[in-house]
């Protein structure tokens, strides 16, 4: 029996897989990718003869199906998934029947859309006494949000804010900021298909005309919205440098000039 292996394809460009992903995918046997988020650029590293699949029309039940299936033939199996396989890419739905089949399995991390957005912009998702937090999440569309996780509550902390899987949703997430304490002029960053080559779009705009400049640009899915009071900071006259890098702060590393 082989080995199934869960990996990160990265956001879109397919230099931003990992050194380990890539040397996996050399040695795959088959390959499983989501075709509707991953590029299919990433499968341009499989090797020769390797068994490559297309999960797109597929169930949960034929996803693991097939995984188990090419790991009795192959010792090298994997699951190319979109950015980082533990951020809503049904990891544990998918964990579970391999281990009840005794199939072994291990998960190598990807890229998140989340930081190749903020890449995309040239943004930083924390700053020195501005945020130092980031809120991964979503709104609540078809799923529904566990208690205490609205937009609105989470909102409330004033920290760096990714909203993944919301794009159709920005006449919420607009609701929610607001009910939540932020501003109509308050900086939004939509970015889709961050790092893909070619496609990338980036676009900036307030709680208020963020929907009409998405619904201009055409953005109405791979996108990821951005709400953060760091947002637009490259051009503030007045910045709180790091500590890390201050010269009248000692740290392993470094002592303060005095
Ligand atoms: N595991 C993935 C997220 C999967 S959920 C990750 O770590 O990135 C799919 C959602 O991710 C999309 O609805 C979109 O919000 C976001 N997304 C995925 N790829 C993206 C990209 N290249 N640019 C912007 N957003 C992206």
């Amino acid at each position: 029996m082989g080995k199934v292996w869960f990996v990160g394809a990265g956001p879109g460009d397919p230099e931003l897989i990992t050194v380990k992903g890539q040397r996996l995918l050399r040695e795959a046997g088959a390959i499983l990718y989501a075709g509707s988020l991953v590029s299919e650029a990433c499968t341009l590293w499989a090797g020769e003869g390797c068994d490559i699949a297309d999960s797109k029309g597929m169930t949960l039940e034929d996803i693991t199906a097939w995984l188990i299936e090419k790991a009795a033939q192959h010792d090298t199996v994997i699951r190319l998934q979109t950015g980082d396989p533990s951020l809503y890419g049904a990891l544990i739905e998918m964990l579970q029947p391999l281990d009840a089949a005794g199939v072994e399995s291990e998960v190598v991390a990807g890229v998140s859309s989340a930081f190749a957005s903020m890449a995309a912009a040239s943004e930083s998702m924390t700053l020195p006494e501005v945020t130092q937090t980031v809120i991964l999440t979503r709104v609540e569309g078809r799923t529904p949000m566990p208690e205490g996780e609205s937009l609105r509550e989470l909102a409330q902390h004033k920290t760096t804010i990714c909203m993944f899987l919301s794009i159709t949703l920005l006449h919420k997430v607009r609701e929610e900021l607001l009910a939540a304490g932020w501003a109509d002029d308050d900086k939004i960053l939509v970015v889709q298909k961050a790092s893909w080559p070619g496609e990338e779009k980036v676009v900036y705009g307030t709680i208020a005309n963020i929907r009409e400049k998405c619904r201009s640009e055409k953005i109405a899915a791979q996108a990821m919205i951005v709400a953060s009071p760091t947002l637009g900071a490259r051009d503030w006259q007045e910045l709180k440098k790091s500590k890390l890098y201050d010269a009248s702060f000692t740290h392993r590393f470094r002592k303060a000039e005095v």
